[in-house]
């Protein structure tokens, strides 16, 4: 199983808790980045060298600040060993035209981006620049997944509360696919098994969502994430695939995993 959400907290002690937590709950790996101070996370070098230090359970993803960096700063991201992207607070809407030139060059490198999509939570970045929730509404990765197709783009929270956007969306792009995060968890919400049966049960959506938690930004334990997705996948009759594809064979397909498991046993054979 992978966790495609998981922010580094600053704080001594923590990689090894929640290694632990993930062992109890069956998770072997987690997509990783740090939104850095204004949230108490760690940097981006931090996330690397954390990272580093398991290579075998922690995928770096870079926080990237749209607005402020460039497709050069990619460049030099993806050089320095960051598998993927994470995009939250853009100053503008995420298809704002200032921003294409760092798509194009994440998607010529194969590095997927997670974007936060739908309401976001006060914080003190919202004194530094102007913050918008309306700007990463799941309806602003149209043209995104328009204009570039070999971009990955992972649509993080469902959206919420524009959740029919986002469920639309992924089923249009092939290059769209949705982390299911949540704060509280979804049955809190009133959203069980009959609403996502109901929700993605026609032209299977299920098929496009990936297992996410958003630790340590939740109540729920990986375990009790685990459950929670069990129990909807089984009311929902997911077949065996769609099931193979929500815990693991999105993530591995969007992170390229496969190609570094044969590219790695090459550089064993030479
Ligand atoms: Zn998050």
């Amino acid at each position: 199983m992978i966790d495609f959400h998981l922010h580094a907290r600053k704080k001594r002690g923590w990689t090894l808790k929640i290694l632990r937590l993930y062992d109890r709950a069956g998770v072997h790996r987690a997509v990783t980045f740090g939104l850095g101070d204004a949230l108490g996370e760690m940097t981006n070098p931090e996330v690397l060298a954390l990272c580093l230090k398991h290579p075998d359970r922690l995928i770096p993803f870079a926080h990237v600040r749209l607005g402020r960096d460039t497709a050069r700063t990619v460049k030099s991201l993806a050089e320095e060993g960051f598998r993927g992207l994470k995009a939250i607070w853009p100053i503008a809407p995420y298809d704002d035209k200032r921003f294409w030139p760092l798509y194009e060059e994440a998607a010529r490198l194969a590095l997927p981006i997670l974007f936060h999509t739908g309401i976001v939570l006060r914080s003190k970045v919202d004194e530094r620049q102007p913050v918008s929730s309306l700007w990463m509404r799941p309806g602003t990765l149209d043209l995104v997944a328009r204009r570039f197709p070999k971009l990955k783009i992972v649509a993080a929270h469902l959206g919420g509360p524009w959740f029919d956007e986002a469920f639309m969306i992924s089923r249009v792009h092939p290059n769209v696919w949705l982390d299911v995060s949540s704060g509280s968890g979804w049955r809190s919400k009133g959203m069980n098994a009959r609403y996502f049966g109901e929700k993605l049960g026609w032209w299977n959506g299920f098929v496009k969502l990936i297992f996410a938690t958003d630790q340590p930004h939740t109540k729920l334990s990986p375990a009790d994430a685990v459950r929670e997705w069990k129990g909807i996948l089984a009311a929902a009759r997911a077949s065996q695939s769609t099931q193979k594809r929500f815990w693991s064979a999105n993530a591995s397909e969007i992170l390229n995993m496969k190609f570094l498991v044969v590219l790695g046993f090459w550089i064993f054979l030479l």
